[in-house]
C-alpha cells in the first residue's frame, strides 16, 4: 500500500504550474477539502499520512484541476466577502473584484432600512454580503435562471440571512412597480458584460462557466443597456445604481448613465487598477 503524507501531496503543486496562476493554493484547497480540514491544519500536520481512499479521491479531483476545471466547481464552494457560498456550474463563480461593488455600496449614505435590488444575483454573493453587513436593509435578489434562484436561496438559508428575498425574474420583468413607497434606494448588478468574440472566453475558468452569465452581445453591453435603461422606473429619488463592467467599458457605461439622467456618475477601479464599477445617483424630477 502506498503511503503519502500531506507534505508529499502538497509538493504536487508543481504539476499545476502550466495551467494555474495559484498552483500551491489550489493543491491546498483540494487536499483540505478531501480531509475536511482547513488549510492551517495542513501546515500544522505535514507528516500526517493519508488513507488510500483519500489518496484516490485527491487524485480524481487533482486530475479535474489539471484539466482546467475551476477549483470552486471541484470543491463546490467559494469564499466571497466573509461568506462561504455554495457554487455550481449553473452560475458564475463569485470574483474578488466583485467585492468592490459590496464595499462601495456600504459606503453610500442610504437610509437605515434601505431597499436594495440585486439583478442577476447568481449565487446570491452580492446581496448576501450586503445583508450580512446591514441587517436592517431589505434586500431582493433576482435571477432569470431557475437553478441560480435555487442556489441563491440555498446560500441565503445557509448564511441565515432573513432580510433577503430571492425570486426568478429576467432583469426587471417580474419586479413589481408599485408606487413611490416601494421603490429601491439602491439597484446593484454584476451582469454579463463580455463581448461575444472575446478571446479570453477560451481560456481559464470562464470555459467552465455558463455563457449566459458571461456574454452580452457584440460589444458586451446588451445587458448593461437593459439594467441601466430601465432602472429609473424602479429607483427612489436620490437612489443609486451601481454596476460592474469590463475594464474597457467605463466610458460607454458612464454615457449610458448620463443618457438616463443620472448625476454624480463615477467609475471606480478595482485592485488591479482596472475600471470595474460605475455608479450614479438618480435625481427624479417631480
Ligand atoms: N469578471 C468576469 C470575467 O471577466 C466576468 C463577469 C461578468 O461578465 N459579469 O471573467
Amino acid at each position: 500500500m502506498s503511503v503519502q503524507s500531506v507534505s508529499q501531496i502538497l509538493s504536487l503543486y508543481d504539476k499545476l504550474q502550466p495551467s494555474s496562476d495559484t498552483p500551491l493554493l489550489d493543491v491546498e484547497l483540494l487536499l483540505a477539502h478531501v480531509l475536511d480540514v482547513d488549510r492551517t491544519w495542513l501546515k500544522t500536520w505535514p507528516d500526517h499520512q493519508l488513507r488510500e481512499d483519500q489518496i484516490d479521491l485527491f487524485n480524481q479531483l487533482f486530475s479535474r484541476r489539471l484539466n482546467g476545471e475551476p477549483i470552486a466547481f471541484i470543491i463546490g464552494v467559494q469564499g466571497f466577502w466573509t461568506l462561504d457560498l455554495k457554487v455550481t456550474p449553473a452560475t458564475l463563480i463569485p470574483r474578488p473584484e466583485t467585492e468592490l461593488l459590496v464595499e462601495s455600496a456600504l459606503e453610500l449614505d442610504l437610509p437605515t432600512d434601505a431597499r436594495v435590488l440585486d439583478l442577476g444575483t447568481g449565487t446570491g454573493a452580492i446581496t448576501l454580503a450586503l445583508a450580512s453587513e446591514r441587517p436592517l436593509w431589505q434586500l431582493t435578489g433576482v435571477d432569470s435562471e431557475p437553478s441560480a434562484v435555487k442556489l441563491a436561496e440555498f446560500n441565503r438559508q445557509h448564511c441565515q440571512l432573513d432580510n433577503v428575498t430571492i425570486y426568478q425574474s429576467d432583469w426587471y420583468s417580474q419586479v413589481p412597480i408599485v408606487g413611490r413607497l416601494s421603490k429601491y434606494n439602491l439597484i446593484i448588478s454584476n451582469p454579463p458584460y463580455i463581448e461575444i468574440d472575446d478571446p479570453h472566453l477560451t481560456q481559464g475558468d470562464v470555459r467552465f462557466e455558463p455563457a449566459s452569465a458571461l456574454i452580452s452581445g457584440a460589444d458586451g453591453l446588451d445587458d448593461l443597456r437593459q439594467v441601466i435603461g430601465l432602472s429609473t422606473a424602479y429607483l427612489e429619488s436620490s437612489g443609486w445604481l451601481m454596476v460592474e463592467h469590463g475594464s474597457n467599458q467605463g466610458e460607454a457605461v458612464r454615457a449610458l448613465f448620463y443618457q438616463c439622467g443620472f448625476v454624480n456618475v463615477q467609475t471606480l477601479a478595482d485592485f488591479n487598477s482596472a475600471d470595474r464599477v460605475t455608479m450614479g445617483c438618480w435625481s427624479a424630477k417631480d
